[in-house]
């Protein structure tokens, strides 16, 4: 295995895009809003269904 020291997709950290302007955020807070334009925004750090 390799050694991965940084992994953007690790759970446990919030990746989240805003669903209007696609503006990406990381944030280890829970965040709904879009800080840039404050549209909602998804987690894209969420697991496999
Ligand atoms: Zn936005």
């Amino acid at each position: 295995m390799r050694h991965n020291l940084i992994d953007p997709y690790t759970p446990g950290r919030g990746y989240y895009e805003c669903r209007t302007c696609t503006h990406r955020v990381v944030s280890e807070d829970r965040l709904t809003t879009c800080p840039a334009c404050g549209a909602g925004v998804r987690n894209l750090a969420v697991p496999r269904e």
